[in-house]
């Protein structure tokens, strides 16, 4: 990255940008002289702080959906609205919907025969649905589409025979409910030393998919060894990592090379949210999972130059708020927002909640 300086303003334009405007005419059509970032930082006073806000950051579509759902319901038939699990990994939107009236439950067995049951944006197995038919619960399901969509390469896959090895964190609530669909032939693996594990005939029929919240350079080892021991596994066209995990690590991923600590905004339970701190950390950055601006350590400022921060796809825009207001507070006096793709994806609520 570089930092084009034009008088007091400063802005950072990325090698990917100059790529595709072309570097003499991005020299020209700003009228900047460009300067390698570091030049840059060194000409900063030493009380000089820069926050860079990593976007898009927050909220995906998928959750979203979700939050609203559960909003829309209690609206419509008021509390309580019972949730199985929590609704999206995060403490605060659990809490606001909490006092909204809804009720939180890990078992189906803790609501009452009849009352109506959301299903998370994580998804269930259908096991679940099955207990709840037989309570004569009303199923709402709030489900992410493209967790749904894994859900439905798994049936796939398993229909056509196929073994299929899923890569995610076993207890994460979302690999149990795709590892659901297909109990007996699915095997879930964390790690490369798994796959090297896996005892399977060379040339069985055999594919992978993935949890939707994980590491792009995770995935990618794990797959290539997959690859190496079974040269014919298929998998999906398209990544089963969504896209919302995607942009958000690859948006930090460009700040955060420039950001000598980096702050990730999320709730310790959000799958996302600790990938992205972990790939920053795989960088050699100090960084830092909060869930609430008062864990921000002041002595975590100390040298620091320039800041990147971004939040999980849990995380509301609030918390980052009262982020930047506590760093303001601790000695940042420049905050930007860098943009690494614009989304404008939106999912329509569940079909049960558009009724009236
Ligand atoms: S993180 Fe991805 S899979 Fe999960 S709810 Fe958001 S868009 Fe859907």
């Amino acid at each position: 990255m570089y930092w084009l300086g034009r008088g007091d303003e400063s802005v950072p334009f990325y090698t990917q940008m100059s790529s595709k405007v072309g570097f003499g005419q991005l020299l020209k059509f700003t009228g900047c002289t460009i300067l390698p970032c570091r030049f840059w930082l060194g000409a900063l006073s030493s009380t000089s702080v820069k926050l860079l806000l990593s976007r898009p950051r927050g909220f995906c579509a998928g959750v979203e959906r979700a939050i609203d759902t559960v909003k829309k319901a209690l609206q419509l038939w008021g509390p309580p609205i019972y949730v199985r699990h929590e609704i999206v990994h995060n403490r605060h939107v659990v809490d606001e919907l909490k006092n909204l009236g809804a009720i939180f439950v890990e078992d189906l067995a803790d609501v009452p025969k009849g009352a109506r049951v959301i299903y998370s944006a994580h998804g269930v197995p259908p096991s679940v649905r099955k207990e709840a038919s037989q309570r004569h619960l009303i199923e709402i399901d709030a489900t992410c589409g493209l967790v749904t969509k894994v859900h439905s390469a798994a049936k796939r896959y398993a229909e056509k025979g196929y073994q299929i090895i899923l890569i995610g964190h076993r207890n994460h609530v979302e690999t149990i409910g795709t590892a659901g669909e297909a109990p007996d032939v699915t095997s879930v693996v964390e790690s490369v030393e798994e796959i090297e594990r896996l005892t399977f005939p060379p040339d069985i029929k055999i594919a992978y998919l993935t949890q939707t919240t994980l590491s792009l350079s995770d995935v990618q080892e794990m797959a290539a060894a997959l690859l190496r021991k079974f040269p014919k596994i298929e998998t999906l066209p398209s990544s089963s990592i969504c896209y919302a995990t995607t942009n958000r690590q690859m948006a930090l991923g460009q700040i955060s090379m420039q950001a000598d600590l980096v702050l990730v905004v999320g709730d310790p339970k959000s799958s996302n949210s600790n990938r992205l701190c972990e790939g920053a950390k795989r960088q050699g950055k100090r960084a830092f999972l909060i869930n609430t601006a008062e864990q921000i350590e002041p002595q975590w400022l100390q040298g620091v130059l320039v800041i990147a921060m971004t939040a999980g796809a849990s995380t509301p825009e609030a918390q980052v708020s009262a982020c930047v207001e506590r760093l303001k507070l601790l000695g940042v006096d420049g905050v930007e927002e860098v943009v690494f793709t614009e989304e404008r994806i939106f999912f329509q609520l569940p079909k049960q909640v558009l009724v009236e």
